[in-house]
């Protein structure tokens, strides 16, 4: 690891005021940035300890939604009674992510900033474009079987790993950002993270000297709220495929659904075209397939993961069957 300088943020302003010197950069629960410091392919001459910011509060809002602050655990934020009971979705996708431990550490902001676990990123005798650009694509042509099948590019074809964005990208959340000037702007958590292109460096809309202070979270949709990973092993590892579902039916028929996936691509993966084909359609297994279909319609294998655009249908298939049943 190299050596690096570090300072304890007790106030926002102060945090932003030290971010802003040159190779500085925000930690919080570090379960991330620590390991990618290990490896150096994170360098920070500075860290500033964002972990002891006031902005643990989980808050109602006066709409009937829900504010999360930047730094409240993943532990506590999936076990909190208003987030249980009126927003099942993101409980059971935080419960669905890494270990106890990790959780206990892992703040909300930086699991939204956590990094791709494509192993040729971490390996850095591998060509990766993400970690040094212009030096290719290790991943393409080589083992890609947890790679993308949705919006992935020449450059670059790895997925997003965070859960909990998945089911904040279904639930319609915004991440509310502060910068030195105490400007605050928000954005969507669907528009947040950004597809690969010829810059796959670049993951976010994130400005040099930006914090990220909450997120915020509109008035539960109606319906049933479903999370299904698919992984590797029952507990402790990242998707290969997951579906955010909420689902609403009024006498057999479909009146509103959300849809996202996670696994599937560099971002949380939020399907309009499924939701378009179960709306005002009959709940049943053929409108979930077809929806299914419609959601991977524009999807496409590296080889090795070829399997994950039949899984991510399946998927779709019984979560929504399963939230229609419970509905
Ligand atoms: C073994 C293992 C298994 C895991 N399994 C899963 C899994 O199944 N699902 C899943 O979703 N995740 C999983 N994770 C990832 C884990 O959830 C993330 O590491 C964690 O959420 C990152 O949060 P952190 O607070 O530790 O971030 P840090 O490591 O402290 O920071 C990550 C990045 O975010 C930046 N940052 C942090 N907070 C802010 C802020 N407020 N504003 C601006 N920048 C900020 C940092 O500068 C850094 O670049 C796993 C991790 C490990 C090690
Ligand atoms: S898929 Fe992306 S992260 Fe993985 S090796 Fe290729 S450029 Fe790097």
């Amino acid at each position: 690891m190299r050596s690096f300088t570090y300072e304890r943020a007790m106030t926002a302003h102060t945090a932003l005021d030290a971010v802003s010197k040159t190779g500085a950069k925000f930690i919080s629960g570090g379960t991330n940035l620590l390991d990618l410091m290990k490896l150096e392919i994170e360098k920070p001459g500075h860290l500033v300890d964002i972990s002891r910011l006031p902005l643990r509060d989980i808050e109602d809002l006066p709409d009937g939604g829900l504010r999360i602050g930047a730094q409240t655990a993943n532990s506590d934020l999936a076990a909190h009674s208003h987030v249980r009971s009126r927003y099942p979705v993101l409980s059971q996708a935080l419960v669905a992510g890494a270990s106890g431990q990790l959780r206990n550490k892992a703040s909300t902001g930086g699991n939204l900033l956590q990094r791709t676990r494509c192993p040729y990123f971490y390996d850095t005798a591998a060509g990766c474009n993400k970690r040094d650009p212009e030096a290719g694509c290790a991943a393409i042509g080589g083992f890609n079987r947890i790679h993308a099948i949705l919006g992935a590019s020449s450059s670059c074809i790895a997925t997003h790993p965070s859960d909990m964005a998945v089911a904040m990208a279904a639930l319609d959340a915004e991440i509310e950002l502060l910068d030195a000037e105490q400007a605050v702007r928000r954005v969507p958590v669907t528009e947040f993270h950004r597809l690969p292109g010829d810059t796959p460096h670049i993951e976010t809309v994130l400005r040099p000297g930006e914090m990220i202070t909450g997120v915020l979270l509109p008035p539960p949709p109606p319906g049933r709220q479903i999370y299904r990973k698919v992984r590797d092993r029952a507990s402790y590892e990242f998707a290969l495929v997951s579906v955010a579902a909420v689902l609403s039916t009024e006498g057999g028929t479909i009146s509103q659904a959300r849809v996202a996936f996670g696994g599937v691509a560099h971002k949380p993966w939020r399907s309009v075209e499924a939701e378009d084909a179960l709306t005002g359609r009959p709940a049943t297994m053929a409108t979930y397939r077809a929806a299914a279909e419609a959601a991977m319609q524009d999807a496409v294998g590296q080889g090795h993961n070829d399997f994950k655009i039949e899984l991510a249908k399946r998927t779709l298939s019984r979560t929504l069957a399963q939230a229609a049943q419970a509905g």
